[in-house]
C-alpha cells in the first residue's frame, strides 16, 4: 500500500496570504486548483479511510476498451471522465494510473480540475467540458497556457478564442457541444449554422486558428429501459454532424456515450466514449434498478473504492436502553453495540440511520440509532467475537471469520434515495485516500 499524497504539503496554504490575492495575481503565484486539499494519509490517526484499488481501475479500463474496441484497432477511443476529483477517488492518482495504462485522453468538468491534472504532470489531452471560462478571456487564456481542450457552446466563445489563437500564433483544438435533448448545456440545433460559420471563419491559416476537433452531445436517459429518448437524441446528433460536414467542417472525434451508453448503445460510440462511473467499477443504473443482476461485461467491472473504519468502542445495552441523538432506536434484548468513527460529515448519509449495514468479521451488522457527524453505532449482537479494533466496512467487500459479504454503492444509494454517483462523490475530504497496488 502506498500513499500517493505523502510528498505533498497537507496544510492549505492559507496563512501565507491573509488577504485573498486578486485572480490575476493568483494566476502568477500558483496554478488554479481546488482548495482546500483533502486529509493526507500521513496525517490520519483515525482508522477511517478510503482504499483505492488501482489494479481494479486498470481492469475496468480494459473492460470498457474491449467493449468499444474489441479488435483493438484504436478506432473508438476511451477518454475517462475524472470530474469531481475522479468521482471522489483522487484525480491525480487516478489520472496517472490511467495514463500509464495507455488511456488516450481525459475529461473533466472544470478548468481548475484540468489545471490540477496538468500540475500533477498529466500529459494526455484533457477535455474541459463545463464550458465556463469567465466573462472575459482569462479562462480561455489559461486553457491555452495549459494545453487543454475547451468545449465551446457559442459563436462568441469561438471568436474570443480565435483572437487568442492569432495573438499566440497557435492552433487551438476545440470540441463543440450540442444540446440534443438534455436541455442543460450546449448549442441548440437552430444555432448550428451560426456556430459553424464562426468556426469556419476562425479556422485561420497554417499555424494559427481554432480547429474543430470534436463534436459532442450528452445523453439524458442512456440507463433507462426504454431506448426511445436516446434514439431520438442520436438522430438529432446525426443531423448536427451532417450540418457540420455541409459547412465543410470535418471533426475527427464525435462523441456522445457516457458509461450507460457505452454498454447499451453500440451506435452511440462514434470515435470516442466518455465513461466515468464504469471506470470506478460501478454499473451505471437508474435508481431502482440496483437489485437486478448484472450481465455481460457490466458484471466484470470491479469496484475501485472501499471505505472502511474500525470498531473503537463496544458496550452492552439492556432491553429498553436507547441509542444516539433523539433516541431513535431502543434495544429489545441484551445487545452489544459497537461504535465506528465515521459519520455524515465523512459522507455516510444520515439517511442510513436505522437502515443500512456495516460489515464486521465478514457479516452484516445493522446501523442502529441516528448516524452522527463523526460516529455510527451498529448492533453486533449477532456477530460473535466482535471486538475493538475489528475492521468495519462501509462500502466494499470483506472476508472475515464469519463469512464474506459486500456492500455496494448501489445498495447505499438505494437506502439514501439517490444514485451511486452521489454515494462516491459524497465521501468527504476528511476521509484520507490510500492507494493500493495489490
Ligand atoms: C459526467 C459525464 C460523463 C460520464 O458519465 P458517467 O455516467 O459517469 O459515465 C460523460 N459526459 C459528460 C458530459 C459528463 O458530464
Amino acid at each position: 500500500m502506498g500513499s500517493d499524497r505523502k510528498s505533498k504539503p497537507m496544510t492549505p496554504n492559507l496563512a501565507a496570504s491573509p488577504v485573498p490575492p486578486s485572480r490575476e495575481q493568483a494566476a502568477v503565484d500558483e496554478p488554479r486548483v481546488l482548495r482546500p486539499r483533502r486529509a493526507a494519509p500521513a496525517d490520519a490517526v483515525r482508522p477511517t479511510r478510503a482504499e483505492i484499488n488501482l489494479a481494479s481501475l486498470r481492469h475496468n479500463l480494459r473492460v470498457v476498451t474491449r467493449v468499444v474496441d474489441p479488435a483493438g484497432t484504436g478506432q473508438v477511443k476511451v477518454w475517462g471522465v475524472l470530474k469531481a476529483d475522479a468521482y471522489g477517488h483522487g484525480a491525480p492518482a487516478v489520472a496517472r494510473t490511467l495514463e500509464r495504462a495507455g488511456i488516450p485522453g481525459l475529461c473533466v468538468a472544470l478548468l481548475e480540475e484540468a489545471v490540477e491534472l496538468r500540475a500533477a504532470g498529466i500529459r494526455v489531452p484533457i477535455l474541459v467540458m463545463g464550458g465556463y471560462y469567465g466573462r472575459d478571456r482569462q479562462g480561455l487564456d489559461e486553457i491555452v497556457e495549459h494545453d487543454l481542450t475547451p468545449v465551446l457552446y457559442d459563436a462568441g466563445q469561438v471568436e474570443r478564442l480565435s483572437r487568442i489563437a492569432q495573438e499566440r500564433q497557435r492552433v487551438i483544438p476545440v470540441h463543440v457541444k450540442f444540446d440534443t435533448g438534455m436541455a442543460r448545456l450546449g448549442a441548440a440545433l437552430t444555432d448550428a449554422g451560426a456556430l459553424f460559420d464562426a468556426l469556419s471563419a476562425a479556422r485561420g491559416s497554417k499555424g494559427q486558428g481554432v480547429r474543430l476537433e470534436g463534436l459532442m452531445t450528452h445523453l439524458a436517459c442512456a440507463d433507462a429501459d426504454d431506448p426511445g429518448v436516446t434514439r431520438e437524441q442520436l438522430r438529432r446528433f446525426a443531423k448536427v454532424r451532417a450540418l457540420a460536414s455541409g459547412a465543410g467542417l470535418t471533426p475527427a472525434m464525435c462523441h456522445a456515450a457516457n458509461s450507460a451508453a457505452v454498454f447499451a448503445f453500440a451506435d452511440s460510440r462514434f470515435d470516442m466514449v466518455r465513461p466515468g462511473i464504469a471506470l470506478f467499477g460501478v454499473a451505471p443504473r437508474e435508481p431502482g434498478a440496483a437489485s437486478r443482476t448484472l450481465e455481460g461485461p457490466l458484471a466484470e467491472l470491479r469496484p475501485v473504492m472501499k471505505v472502511r473504519s474500525e470498531v473503537v468502542a463496544l458496550r452492552e445495552l439492556q432491553p429498553g436502553d436507547a441509542i444516539g441523538y433523539g433516541h431513535t432506536h431502543r434495544v429489545q434484548r441484551v445487545s452489544r453495540i459497537a461504535t465506528v468513527p465515521i459519520g455524515y460529515a465523512d459522507g455516510l448519509s444520515r439517511q442510513l440511520s436505522n437502515r443500512g449495514h456495516l460489515l464486521v468479521r465478514g457479516r452484516r451488522a445493522p446501523i442502529v440509532g441516528a448516524i452522527s457527524m463523526d460516529l455510527t453505532t451498529i448492533d453486533v449482537t449477532d456477530v460473535p467475537g466482535a471486538r475493538i479494533g475489528d475492521e468495519a466496512v462501509v462500502l466494499g467487500s470483506q472476508d472475515g471469520p464469519l463469512g464474506s459479504d459486500t456492500i455496494t454503492a448501489d445498495e447505499l444509494a438505494a437506502h439514501m434515495g439517490t444514485i451511486s454517483w452521489e454515494v462516491l462523490t459524497a465521501v468527504s475530504r476528511r476521509v484520507p485516500r490510500f492507494y493500493r497496488e495489490p
